[in-house]
């Protein structure tokens, strides 16, 4: 926007993302390692925050993404439909060394379809990636889910910091894209 002294406004973006996925599959503590550097070895309901909103630099913008938690409601299967309204990217989150939780994507993915906006922007997130010896899902099974379900993909660790970042960024640099295609 012009304002009168000849000055571009720096535009003001705030994306609403939200977390899904099974409990204990990390997603409480990805929030924190993403937005305050911390994690929880032994996080229950503790940690639970509502939404985080985080400020990220996008191609020079200032750009805040307001990061949503379950905080628990997903233990009980009552995510309720406020959750996801209005969200603009969610990240699918399972746990590498629980396959059970792979095989709940289809049902988060359903939540998303039923409940929210048909452009939201989704990736898929393997988390636990430091359990080596534990694993259960492989990377190309992954990948492959990922593929036919048309999102990105990334296996994280919230626990060593790996792609935890990179798989926020993913997500708010794609609707951040969008976005300007179509104000453009
Ligand atoms: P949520 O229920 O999905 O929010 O999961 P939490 O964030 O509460 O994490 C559940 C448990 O998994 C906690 O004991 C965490 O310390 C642990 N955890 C979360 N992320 C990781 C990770 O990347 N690696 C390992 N090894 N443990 C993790
Ligand atoms: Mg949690």
């Amino acid at each position: 926007m012009a304002l009168s002294n000849g000055e571009e406004k720096t535009e003001d973006y705030l994306f609403k993302i939200v977390l899904v996925g099974d409990s204990g599959v990390g997603k409480s503590n990805l929030l924190a390692r993403f937005a305050r550097d911390e994690f929880y070895p032994n996080s229950k309901s503790t940690i639970g925050v509502e939404f985080q909103t985080q400020k990220m630099d996008i191609n020079g913008k200032e750009v805040k993404a307001q990061i949503w938690d379950t905080a628990g409601q997903e233990r009980f299967r009552a995510v309720t439909s406020a959750y996801y309204r209005g969200a603009v990217g969610a990240l699918l989150v399972y746990d590498i060394s629980r396959r059970l939780t792979f095989d709940s994507i289809d049902r988060w993915l359903n939540e998303l379809h039923t409940h929210s906006d048909m452009n939201i922007v989704m990736i898929l997130v393997g988390n636990k990636s430091d359990l080596k010896d534990a694993r259960e899902v492989t990377t190309a099974e992954g990948t492959a889910l990922a593929e036919a379900q048309g999102l990105f993909f990334m296996e994280t660790s919230a626990l060593d910091s790996s792609n935890v970042a990179a798989a926020f960024e993913t997500v708010v640099k794609e609707i951040y894209n969008i976005l300007s295609r179509k104000v453009m």
